[in-house]
């Protein structure tokens, strides 16, 4: 131990895997088959949506599914400030304008109650959207948000990419899976290795709406459709209706994703084992994000807090635990420095959060020797530093 560097997340790729993508590779289609319609049938049944919509990452799929809900320019949206930037990002894309509610304290997830305190500063009609995202695996608890959102005529698109397969409880005790659109209208999930299931490069968008569904579709392929046309002059015509682009994902990768998907339900199993040593370890000792157990947490994350978390994130490396910080945040990155919209906002519990968190491996093939190790070298670090 020692020698071999622990990344904090990691893909695992099986024999299946291979064979799936060799198999694809080996067929009629590399793009546009039939590989990307099964692995949306089988993404929506997994999470309980409707309808899904497989993109070439999940930037795009940020991107397309708020035009998709209507966003234009110079509307504004109200999102947490411990994501990853492309969360904020989609409303630029289209000029709309980012506001940053801060997070809850306890949990690291947008707070329901800032969020509120937000909308109701502003005059009605000011905000069109809340992007809430179940920041680490922790399935945000979304009714609330719902129904603040009704109240003011907002929609939700909520980011799950660190949360396939997870769920929380509803106040009528139904398990309600991330993505599955009950009190969200859209969601959009990742497919990059560090996430639950790699496709090298890949997204979903879910909805249960079939409007949104439709404009997903054009949008992402240029906006060309043979469906609903004006006018037909033949089998080879179709009509571009919108200004889409191009982003799809390819057959092969939507194989991986299948093979992959069947195998989410033991990771996430796996992941809440790996999390279950951390605190049994941690109990009393570090501080770590509050895991409220009326949730299945899908764990793409294990963060703690240290006061010294530089020194840890240094010591760790030199131990080759290459453990990460999740996330700077957003509205602290230059470019939104510059732009500043809701400057004068508290964000101070995403700030302090900041200077404390630090994300420990987590993933399926973590070993129990490995993570002993990891353990056994946060409580060398914590007995020499305090
Ligand atoms: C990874 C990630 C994204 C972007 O995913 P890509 O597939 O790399 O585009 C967006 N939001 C969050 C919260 C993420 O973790």
């Amino acid at each position: 131990m020692g020698n071999k560097v622990i990344p904090y997340g990691r893909q695992d790729i099986t024999h299946e895997d291979i064979n799936a993508v060799i198999e694809t590779l080996q067929s009629d289609f590399l793009t546009q088959g039939p590989k990307i319609k099964e692995f949306e049938k089988k993404f929506a049944e997994s999470v309980e949506a409707k309808y899904a919509v497989a993109v070439n990452n999940a930037t795009a799929g940020l991107h397309i599914a708020v035009m998709a809900l209507g966003l234009k320019e110079g509307d504004r949206v109200i999102t947490t400030p411990i994501t990853f930037a492309a969360s904020a990002n989609c409303v630029r894309f289209v000029g709309g304008e980012v506001w940053f509610a801060d997070i809850d304290r306890d949990t690291y997830l947008l707070s329901l109650e800032r969020t509120k305190e937000l909308i109701e500063s502003k005059p009605k009609g000011f905000f069109k959207g809340i992007i809430p995202v179940d920041f680490a695996g922790l399935p945000i608890q979304l009714e609330g948000f719902k129904q603040l959102a009704d109240m003011h005529g907002l929609w939700i698109l909520e980011d799950a990419c660190h949360a396939p397969g997870g769920y929380f409880l509803d106040s009528k005790k139904q398990k309600q899976y991330c993505g599955n659109g009950i009190y969200a209208d859209a969601a959009v999930f990742s497919f990059h290795p560090v996430k639950h299931i790699a496709c090298g490069e890949g997204g979903m968008v879910t909805t249960n709406s079939e409007d949104v569904y439709k404009k997903l579709l054009l949008l992402r392929s240029h906006g060309i459709t043979k469906e609903n046309m004006s006018e037909n002059h033949g089998g080879w015509f179709y009509e571009m209706q919108t200004l889409g682009f191009n982003y799809r994902i390819t057959d092969f990768q939507a194989a991986l994703g299948i093979s992959q998907l069947a195998r989410n339900k033991n990771g996430v199993a796996k992941r809440n084992e790996i999390a279950k040593r951390y605190k049994d370890a941690f109990n009393g000792r570090l501080k770590f994000q509050v895991l409220p157990d009326n949730s299945l947490n899908a764990h793409h994350l294990f963060v703690i807090e240290v006061d010294n978390r530089k020194e840890l994130y240094d010591y760790l490396h030199q131990n080759n635990i290459y453990a990460q910080i999740h996330y700077i945040p957003v509205h602290q990155l230059p470019y939104y420095k510059t732009i500043g919209y809701n400057s004068d906002t508290d964000l101070s519990n995403s700030e302090d959060y900041y200077s404390k968190c630090i994300s420990l491996p987590m993933y399926p093939t973590l070993t129990e020797e490995e993570q002993e190790f990891v353990i056994e070298t946060i409580m060398a670090f914590s007995s020499k530093n305090n």
